[in-house]
């Protein structure tokens, strides 16, 4: 059982971050210690690390960021018996009350006591070592890498998505926006059966990735009828389902004229001016059904079972990749450099 310091990561005002000696820490009866090899640097993280706070979120105390991770577990408080020391699991990073309605029903993503790591004021996982309530832990396949571990908690936000549209095989499927979520939504489809993926994005790096990760199409609304080119794309059949990524108002609004009357829309990204017009004449004429999305619950066993064996490369989206030690770098690239990182990677511990 580690005792001692250990490094971690500590943001104490926008734009600020640096690695200090923290204590490790001591698991309790229900928890266990898992050392962690693999974190994914969120847009979220990046974006208290730049303004402070996201909504009603501020970041007041120096806080420790990061809660996509994977890594082995190294201590095991008296009470539980899910793991084992040794066992190398996936960290699912919101811990929920268990006890309200919402918990009770499986939607424990609404639970309003959730405990989400690094939103403040929790700490994160971007350091050597994390507590963690072992219900919480998801044992990894040994086909299955760390890096695919972390990665389980962005593809879950896809996963849920889809799960929410009541995806089919046999829908035709457009994701708007090829952000880390939409690629991941896309590979999440390919476990639901779906083999007709069409992609939107600004960005030509992110249509090219999309289109190496096996989307049918990816599509450019900036200088392409968008409409236009699915209704050839699909031999004037229509896409079924749209899962809406970008958060962008425009592309919010279109979904309404995209999808097929009957269709279903999920929508995944937060829109940063909150109201966003849409035409629900339309919605409502086409009987259309609309979704949102908040995080995701049950997805861990479920999306572990879909993806062993299926052969879908979720590491794709992995563009860069640093030692904790290099935060500030890591950070900054996936601050900066948004039109060439998808998916940024931290290395606390060489494996
Ligand atoms: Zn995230
Ligand atoms: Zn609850």
């Amino acid at each position: 059982m580690p005792r001692g310091k250990m490094s971690a990561a500590i943001m104490d005002k926008p734009l600020s971050i640096a690695v200090q000696q923290v204590d490790i820490p001591v698991p309790k009866e229900d928890e266990a210690l898992v050392k962690v090899y693999c974190i994914g640097v969120c847009g979220s993280d990046v974006h208290y690390y730049e303004h402070g706070k996201i909504g009603r979120y501020v970041v007041k105390e120096p806080i420790v960021l990061g809660h996509e991770l994977a890594g082995e577990v190294v201590e095991v408080g008296k009470n539980v018996t899910n793991v084992a020391v040794g066992d190398r699991v996936a960290v699912e990073p919101g811990v929920a009350c268990g006890h309200c309605d919402y918990c009770r029903s499986g939607r424990y993503n609404l639970c309003p006591d959730v405990v989400f790591l690094a939103t403040p004021p929790v700490n994160g996982a971007w350091q050597e070592y994390i507590a963690m309530p072992s219900d919480y832990l998801f044992k990894l396949p040994d086909t299955m890498s760390f890096e695919e571990g972390a990665l389980l908690e962005p593809l879950s936000v896809g996963f849920h998505a889809l799960q929410r549209g009541h995806a089919k095989p046999f829908d035709r499927l457009l994701i708007t926006g090829l952000g880390p979520i939409g690629l991941l939504a896309g590979q999440a489809a390919k476990l639901f059966g779906i083999t007709e993926i069409y992609g939107t994005d600004v960005v030509p790096f992110r249509r090219e990735l999309a289109l190496e990760m096996g989307f049918t199409a990816a599509l450019d609304p900036a200088n392409e009828n968008v409409g236009e080119r699915l209704a050839e794309l699909t031999g004037g059949t229509g896409i079924t389902l749209v899962v809406e990524s970008s958060g962008n108002a425009r592309a919010m609004a279109d979904t309404i004229r995209l999808v097929r009357r009957g269709g279903r829309i999920v929508f995944v990204g937060l829109p940063a001016e909150g109201a966003v017009p849409m035409d629900m004449g339309q919605l409502i004429d086409g009987e259309i059904d609309a979704y949102g999305v908040f995080r995701y619950a049950n997805t861990y066993p479920a999306a572990i079972q879909a993806l062993r064996g299926s052969g879908a490369d979720i590491g794709k989206i992995i563009t860069h990749r640093f030692p904790l030690s290099d935060i500030r770098e890591a950070v900054e690239t996936a601050r900066t450099q948004k039109d060439t990182s998808i998916k940024v990677m931290i290395y606390p511990n060489s494996p």
